[in-house]
């Protein structure tokens, strides 16, 4: 990796690993050159290209304080946070209980104020040392844009996301924070949180089965097909890397078109 897309030196913090964006995150920020910790609730004996992996449940601050102050005893740095960790919830607003609801907002939403909280010492302090300052990337989502019938929770906790990512943006722009702050809005990717939802359309009764589910959501994109992980991971990467020095308060939106029409 050459020019203002190389990460060599730089130290990355990525939540949700194990997950499907979150493995090709890890892959795509290390391929960069990038030291990159890796970190889930889940097991992630198999992430490759980790340099060290972390248990860290995104909704607690004893477990962020925790990761936080061991790569700041490992690696002396942190350069890039990638606030990926998250769940999503289909459900009618009649069926949905509170409970499931803070859940989502917990893992979802309370997981980027943790993160951004515990990281914010460390990272500007990074920051002032690296051209193009350092980098939080939030998950938000097509659905931090837009509504979508059976998907309330999920599109409220993904618009929380975005305007907490422009605040904090404007935040550490004013008090001169080398901290760039960007959301990135990924349409249908193949993972397993695509499938679960294909899933429960299939239970509530909007599509006969999953194939069905999937042509439909499919086609709601302008390029008629979702997306792979990694091309989610390539954005990422370039809003961590000093290539987006100007970027911050940003969306990048990287949807096949979904939301063009
Ligand atoms: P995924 O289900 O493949 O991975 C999510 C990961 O988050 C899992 O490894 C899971 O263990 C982890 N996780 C769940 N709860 C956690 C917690 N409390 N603490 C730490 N980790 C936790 O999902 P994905 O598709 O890779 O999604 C990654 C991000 O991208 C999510 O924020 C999701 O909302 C967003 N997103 C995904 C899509 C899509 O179509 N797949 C579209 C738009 C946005």
């Amino acid at each position: 990796m050459t020019g203002r897309t190389n990460l060599e030196g730089a130290v990355a913090l990525v939540t949700g690993a194990n997950g499907g964006i979150g493995r090709a995150t890890v892959a795509a920020l290390a391929q960069a050159g990038a030291q990159v910790v890796a970190s889930d609730v889940a097991d992630m004996a198999t992430v490759p290209g980790a340099a060290l992996y972390l248990p860290l449940d995104v909704t607690s601050e004893d477990a962020w304080q925790t990761v936080i102050e061991r790569i700041e005893r490992d690696f002396g740095r942190l350069d890039i946070l990638v606030n990926n960790a998250g769940i999503s919830v289909t459900n009618s607003i009649a069926r949905t209980t509170l409970e499931e609801f803070r859940r989502c907002m917990a893992i979802n939403v309370d997981s980027i104020f943790l993160g951004t909280h515990a990281a914010q010492a460390l990272l500007a302090r990074s920051g002032a040392e690296r051209e193009g300052g350092s980098s939080i990337v939030n998950l938000s989502s097509v659905g931090g844009l837009r509504g979508a019938p059976f998907m309330a929770t999920y599109c409220a906790s993904k618009g929380a996301v975005k305007l907490y990512s422009k605040s904090a943006a404007l935040e550490f722009a004013l008090l001169k924070l080398p901290i760039r702050v960007n959301s990135v809005h990924p349409g249908g990717i193949e993972t397993n949180m695509m499938d679960t939802i294909f899933a429960r359309y299939v239970e509530e009764g909007l599509f006969a089965d999953v194939e069905t589910a999937r042509a439909a959501v499919s086609a709601g994109h302008a390029m008629s097909r979702m997306g792979r992980p990694e091309e989610i991971a390539e954005g990422i990467a370039y809003l961590a890397s000093p290539a987006a020095s100007f970027m911050t308060g940003s969306e990048l939106v990287i949807d096949g078109g979904m939301t063009a029409r």
